[in-house]
C-alpha cells in the first residue's frame, strides 16, 4: 500500500461519494467479494480506501493502491444495480427508480418493466411501453434517476 496525497484523497472523495454504485475490478483478499460484483460506497477513509457495502454481503474496503473498482457505467451494470434495488424496494410508497417521483400506495400495483426486476410508476410504465413500441426514444437504464443520483452521491436509493 502506498500513501495517498491530500489532492488525490480529495479527488477520490469527489469521485466516490457515499451512495455511489461501484463494480469490483480487483481485490487482493481471499475474502474478497466476487470480481465484477457490485456494492454501495459508504465513504472514503483517510488512507484512501473506498469503504463499500457489497451486495453479496460484507464490507471489505477497496484499498488504495492495491485494489480497484469503477462506477456502474454500462447498461448491463445498471441492470444489476436496478435488480438489486428492486429487491429492497418497499412494498408501499416507494420512489420510482426511473423518474424519481413518489409512488403512492402499493408498489405491486405499479408497472413492472421487462428489462430489470423492479417496479416503476405508472407514467414511466406507459413511457416504457411507448419506447418498446418504438414510438419514443429509449431512456438508457444508466440515465435512470436511481443510477444517476447514486453516482453523484444521492445516497443508496431506498424506496
Ligand atoms: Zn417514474
Amino acid at each position: 500500500m502506498r500513501l495517498i496525497s491530500e489532492s488525490e484523497l480529495e479527488r477520490l472523495r469527489q469521485t466516490y461519494p457515499k451512495g455511489t454504485r461501484v463494480v469490483l475490478d480487483w481485490m487482493d483478499d481471499p475474502q474478497a467479494p466476487p470480481l465484477g460484483g457490485q456494492g454501495t460506497v459508504i465513504g472514503v477513509d483517510d488512507a484512501g480506501s473506498i469503504m463499500t457495502s457489497w451486495d453479496s454481503g460484507g464490507s471489505l474496503f477497496v484499498a488504495y493502491g492495491a485494489d480497484t473498482c469503477h462506477k456502474v457505467a454500462t447498461e448491463t451494470e445498471a441492470k444489476v444495480t436496478l435488480d438489486w434495488y428492486g429487491k429492497c424496494q418497499p412494498e408501499e410508497n416507494a420512489t420510482c427508480p426511473r423518474c424519481g417521483s413518489a409512488i403512492a400506495g402499493l408498489t405491486s400495483r405499479q408497472a413492472l418493466i421487462r428489462n430489470a426486476d423492479i417496479m416503476i410508476c405508472s407514467r414511466c410504465g406507459m413511457e416504457e411501453a411507448l419506447e418498446a413500441a418504438g414510438l419514443r426514444k429509449k431512456i438508457p437504464l444508466i440515465d435512470w434517476v436511481a443510477i444517476k443520483k447514486s453516482q453523484i452521491g444521492g445516497g443508496p436509493w431506498k424506496g
